[in-house]
């Protein structure tokens, strides 16, 4: 049995001339809309209260176990807007079971995925005047969700938390390139690793990103846009960035991205080995190691390297720089990266057929 829903809007919503402003530049993770959705589990009740309510600050007691254990997960996806006035989530099914995963991960409860979908249209519908205007800012703006799960029982015991809060809250995004698309210049820490055999690397919790945060500093002391992770174990081979996956695309039409085990599944990454099959390029997974990068880059044979994630969808990648050296990689975006993007960007926003079913 789905879970009922008990709305109760907010009595201070923003006016439609506050979100109209809102909408024209909304950078990220900045502005929030009237409503989020909660429901919480413990052992005897499972999942229950779902509702949609006015957004809004939580109470929580200093001992809420979240705070000192990090036992937390989270999934990212966009509601896009479409010409004809229509609102659309990308393989949202997918999020649910990623979350799904995470929550195995993290001893957390599993919200079926029927109840991840229903919390996500609920709080979609109740806040569609916040999903940007088709075509504003510079096309590819739309509403950010951010589904979260923590633990919220007050106990400082080390152990699964006995009450847990579901929540679901909506942000309005901009377009991530704001003056045209450029090559990111990426960092290669050599020093910290994101993820270890048996460790949360596959799993989308704070943790991770939390230890992501000094290795994106050390990037940025060096001028970079973004930090690349390897493996824990060798250090040979290159796993993703800090909140993209990677590929690496052949002067022979061949196309690489790291394997999965350790790296974050990204919902992004295997709609792109669907796309690319389709058009012709088969997708390899495997590992891949960091010399295959420098050497093939260095040498003419890999052609073009893009990261892909929610956030930019697919954004090439130029230059790689390391500790005592770089190697140069492309300052315009390549052909094929760009073809795979105006595919993927095309069935977010309606403007190409959807003939895999991806959008709800
Ligand atoms: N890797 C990491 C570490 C991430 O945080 C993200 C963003 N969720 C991705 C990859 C890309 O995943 P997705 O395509 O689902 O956004």
């Amino acid at each position: 049995m789905p879970l009922e829903i008990t709305t109760t809007p907010t009595t201070t919503p923003r006016s439609d001339a506050e979100v109209a402003e809102i909408l024209t530049a909304p950078g990220f993770g900045t502005y929030f809309t009237d409503h989020m959705y909660v429901v919480e589990w413990t052992p005897e009740r499972g999942w229950h209260d779902a509702r949609v309510e006015a957004y809004g600050p939580l109470s929580l007691d200093p001992a809420t176990a979240v705070l000192h254990y990090a036992q937390e997960i989270f999934e990212g996806m966009k509601a896009y807007r479409h010409e004809d006035g229509s609102v659309w989530t990308f393989r949202a099914e997918e999020n649910a079971r990623r979350m799904a995963t995470s929550s195995g991960r993290l001893a957390l409860p599993v919200l079926p995925e029927e109840d991840f979908l229903a919390a996500v249209d609920a709080l979609v519908a109740a806040d569609e005047r916040w999903v940007p205007p088709y075509g504003g800012s510079s096309g590819e703006a739309s509403l950010y969700l951010r589904p979260f799960m923590f633990a919220s029982e007050a106990f400082l015991g080390v152990r699964p938390s006995q009450h847990v809060t579901f929540m679901v809250i909506a942000s309005p995004a901009g377009a991530y390139f704001k003056g045209g698309i450029k090559p990111l210049s990426l960092w290669l820490t050599e020093e910290y690793t994101r993820a270890g055999r048996g460790g949360m690397g596959a799993a989308k919790t704070g943790g991770n990103y939390a230890s992501s945060l000094v290795a994106q500093q050390e990037a940025s002391a060096h001028g970079c846009d973004q930090v690349v992770f390897l493996d824990g174990a060798e250090g040979k081979y290159v796993e993703e960035l800090g909140g993209m996956n990677l590929y690496f695309l052949y002067a022979d039409g061949r196309i690489v991205t790291p394997a999965l085990g350790t790296i974050l599944e990204g919902i992004t990454r295997s709609a792109i080995i669907e796309l690319a099959g389709k058009m012709g390029h088969p997708v390899e997974e495997r590992p891949f190691g960091i010399d295959e990068w420098r050497e093939g880059v260095a040498s003419g044979e890999i052609t073009e390297v893009f990261a892909c994630g929610t956030a930019a969808v697919v954004t090439p990648v130029g230059t790689l720089h390391w500790d005592g050296g770089s190697v140069e990689g492309a300052t315009e975006p390549g052909e094929l990266t760009m073809a795979i993007r105006e595919q993927l960007v095309g069935i977010q926003f309606g403007r190409v057929d959807d003939t895999f079913g991806w959008m709800r």
